[in-house]
C-alpha cells in the first residue's frame, strides 16, 4: 500500500500547500520517505464541521451497529498486520515482536468495546415511574442515562504507535459511545498513523456510515493540535503523552470561550516499595524484576516504575549492587526519538549532579553517536535529600529509575504522604509485611490509580476492571481511566428525560426494554 502522506478528512484526502515533515529512523537518525504534508487551517474546519455534521445521526446510531464498524476495524488492522509492523518498527525501533503484540491489544480494545456497546447496559439507564399519588407533591417520571458528548480530539503518544495512537483506546472508547473523532496523528510515526487511518475510513464507509465521524490530521508543529482544541465544534479532547503537553492543551481548552473537558493521561513515576523481610527473602528477584520492569521498552512506558524505596541497612546495600550489575552488563537502548534522547540525557545528567545523589552504574558498552541510542542509568539516594528536592520524584522518560534508602518507618510514611499523583504503586511485601505496613497501601489509594502487590507496574490488563488513571498531575481527572471498558465514560454525559412521552424516548429508556440491557428501574437492578 503506498503511503499518500496527506490527512484523511472524512472520505476526502487533504490538500497541499501545508509545512511538510518526515519521521525519522531512530536506529539511523536518517529522515524517512515519504513527505508528509501538514493539514491546512481551513482543514481544521472542515474536519470538525464534518464531524459535527456526522454527530447528530451516529450519536443516535444502535451498539449493533458501532460494534459492527469497531470489528471490522479489528478486522481490517489484523489483515495489513505486516506492513503496519514493518512501518512502525521503521519509525519506531521498537522490536516487531513488541509491535505485533501492540496490535493484538489493540484489535483486542476495538471487540472488546464493541461487546460493550452491542450488549448496550454501559449507558447506566435509570428509570423512576411516576407517583401522582405522592404526599405533598406529585413525582414526575424520570429517566436518564448517558449519551455521547459530541466530536472528540485524540492526541495519541509516541511510545505507543498503535493501543494509544490512531486507532486506540481513545478513539475506540469515543466512538464506541457514538462520538466523531478528530485523531491529531503523531509526528513521530506518521506512516503507521495514515495505514491505520486509512483502515478505519474504509471501514466507516463499508459500513455505511457518515463520513464526518473520522478524521486524522498531519502537523510538523504544533498548531493544528492547538485549533482543533479551541475549535468551537470540538466538545471534548483525549490526549496521551508527557505532562507539558496534555498541561498546555488542558490549560487551552479552559481558556475557550465555552470551556471543554481534557481527558489527559500523562506522564507519571510509579513508586515501587520493597519492605524489609520481602527483601531479605526475595532481594535479587525483586531486583532483576525491577531491571526488566525499568528498562521494558528501553524504559519509555508511563508505568515504567522511576522511583523504588528501600529499608536503609545491608540488604538494601546488597540490592543496590545486583541492579547495579544489571545496568552494567545491558546493551544500549534505542529510544524512540532523538528529542526524547537529549531530554533523557539532560534529565539524568542533572539528577546526578544533585548533591547526596549518586550514579551508581550505566552500561559499560558504548553508545553509538548518530542514533537515539543511550545508556540504562541507575541512582541512588537517602529519603532526607529525596524529601527535600521534590524534581527527583519527576518522571525520566527512559531506561533509568531512582532507589531511595529510608531509614526509619516515620521516613516511609513521610516519603508515602509527600507523593504526588501516579498511575500505580508496586509493594513487595510478605504476609507480615503486609500486616505490618497496612497503612502505606491505605495512603497509597490517596495517590494512584493502581496498586500492584508483589508485581511490577508496567503490563496493563486491558479488561473490565483496569483502572489507568489517578490523581493528577498523572491525569487530568482522576474520576477516569483510560484502559478497560470504563474508559468510555469520559466521552459520555447524563441526560434525564422528565415526564416525556414514550415514542420520544430512547429504546434504552422505554418500557418495554426492547434492547433488554440491564437498567436500574424504580431502584433494582433488572433487565
Ligand atoms: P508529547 O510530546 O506530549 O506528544 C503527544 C502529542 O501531543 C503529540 O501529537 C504532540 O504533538 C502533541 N502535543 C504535545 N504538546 C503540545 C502542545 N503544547 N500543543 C499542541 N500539541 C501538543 O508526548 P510523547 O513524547 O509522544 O509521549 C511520551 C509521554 O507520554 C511520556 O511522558 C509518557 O509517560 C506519556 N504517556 C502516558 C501514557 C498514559 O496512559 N498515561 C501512555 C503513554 C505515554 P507534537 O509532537 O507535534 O508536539
Amino acid at each position: 500500500m503506498e503511503l499518500l502522506s496527506k490527512s484523511i478528512i472524512g472520505f476526502r484526502t487533504g490538500r497541499a500547500g501545508g509545512a511538510t515533515f518526515r519521521a525519522e529512523d531512530p536506529i539511523t537518525a536518517k529522515a524517512l520517505e515519504p513527505e508528509f504534508i501538514s493539514a491546512l487551517p481551513e482543514e481544521v474546519d472542515e474536519a470538525a464541521q464534518l464531524a459535527a455534521e456526522a454527530f447528530t445521526a451516529f450519536g443516535r446510531v444502535t451498539g449493533k451497529r458501532k460494534g459492527q464498524l469497531l470489528r471490522l476495524i479489528a478486522i481490517s488492522l489484523e489483515a495489513i498486520h505486516d506492513l503496519i509492523v514493518e512501518r512502525a518498527h521503521l519509525e519506531t525501533a521498537l522490536p516487531k515482536a513488541r509491535l505485533e503484540g501492540e496490535l493484538a491489544r489493540t484489535a483486542q480494545q476495538l471487540r472488546l468495546f464493541a461487546s460493550l456497546v452491542e450488549e448496550g447496559s454501559w449507558v447506566t439507564a435509570r428509570i423512576e415511574h411516576a407517583d401522582l399519588e405522592r404526599k405533598s407533591n406529585p413525582k414526575p417520571d424520570l429517566r436518564s442515562m448517558l449519551r455521547p458528548l459530541g466530536p472528540v480530539v485524540v492526541f495519541g503518544a509516541s511510545n505507543f504507535p498503535l493501543a494509544f495512537s490512531v486507532a486506540g483506546g481513545d478513539t475506540a472508547s469515543a466512538l464506541a459511545a457514538g462520538n466523531p473523532v478528530i485523531v491529531k496523528a503523531h509526528p513521530a510515526h506518521p506512516g503507521t498513523s495514515e495505514l491505520v487511518g486509512h483502515v478505519i475510513r474504509e471501514s466507516i464507509f463499508a459500513c455505511d456510515l457518515p463520513e464526518g465521524i473520522f478524521s486524522m490530521l498531519f502537523d510538523s508543529g504544533t498548531s493544528v493540535g492547538k485549533a482543533l482544541v479551541m475549535h468551537p465544534e470540538v466538545k471534548a479532547v483525549g490526549f496521551t503523552g508527557s505532562h507539558a503537553g496534555g498541561r498546555a492543551l488542558f490549560d487551552l481548552a479552559m481558556a475557550r470561550p465555552k470551556p471543554i473537558p481534557v481527558l489527559a493521561e500523562m506522564g507519571s513515576t510509579n513508586p515501587v516499595f520493597v519492605l524489609p523481610r520481602a527483601l531479605r527473602a526475595r532481594r535479587s528477584q525483586i531486583a532483576s524484576g525491577l531491571f526488566t520492569s525499568f528498562t521494558l521498552g528501553a524504559g519509555q512506558f508511563c508505568t515504567k516504575p522511576g522511583l523504588v524505596f528501600v529499608p536503609e541497612g545491608p540488604d538494601s546495600a546488597s540490592f543496590i549492587r545486583d541492579i547495579e550489575t544489571q545496568v552494567a552488563e545491558s546493551f544500549p537502548f534505542f529510544l524512540l526519538t532523538s528529542g526524547i534522547r537529549d531530554t533523557f540525557r539532560e534529565a539524568t545528567g542533572e539528577r546526578n549532579q544533585e548533591p547526596h545523589v549518586r550514579s551508581v552504574a550505566s552500561s559499560q558498552f558504548s553508545v553509538p553517536d548518530v542514533s537515539s541510542a543511550v545508556s540504562a542509568a541507575f541512582s541512588e539516594t537517602d529519603a532526607a535529600t529525596f524529601l527535600s528536592k521534590p524534581d527527583l520524584a519527576k518522571e525520566i522518560f527512559g531506561p533509568t529509575t531512582l532507589v531511595v534508602r529510608h531509614a526509619t518507618k516515620k521516613d516511609l510514611f513521610e516519603i508515602v504522604a509527600s507523593l504526588d499523583g501516579h498511575l500505580a504503586a508496586a509493594v513487595h511485601g510478605t504476609a507480615e509485611d503486609f500486616e505490618e505496613f497496612a497503612e502505606v497501601i491505605h495512603l497509597l489509594e490517596e495517590k494512584v490509580g493502581r496498586i500492584v502487590c508483589n508485581g511490577f507496574p508496567t503490563g496493563v490488563e486491558v479488561s473490565p476492571a483496569m483502572v489507568h488513571g489517578g490523581p493528577y498531575p498523572a491525569t487530568s481527572d482522576s474520576r477516569y481511566t483510560s484502559v478497560g471498558t470504563q474508559a468510555i465514560l469520559r466521552f459520555a454525559r447524563p441526560i434525564c428525560f422528565q415526564d416525556c412521552p414514550a415514542s420520544l424516548l430512547p429504546d434504552e429508556l422505554k418500557d418495554a426494554n426492547p434492547l433488554k440491557i440491564w437498567r436500574y428501574v424504580d431502584g433494582q437492578m433488572k433487565r
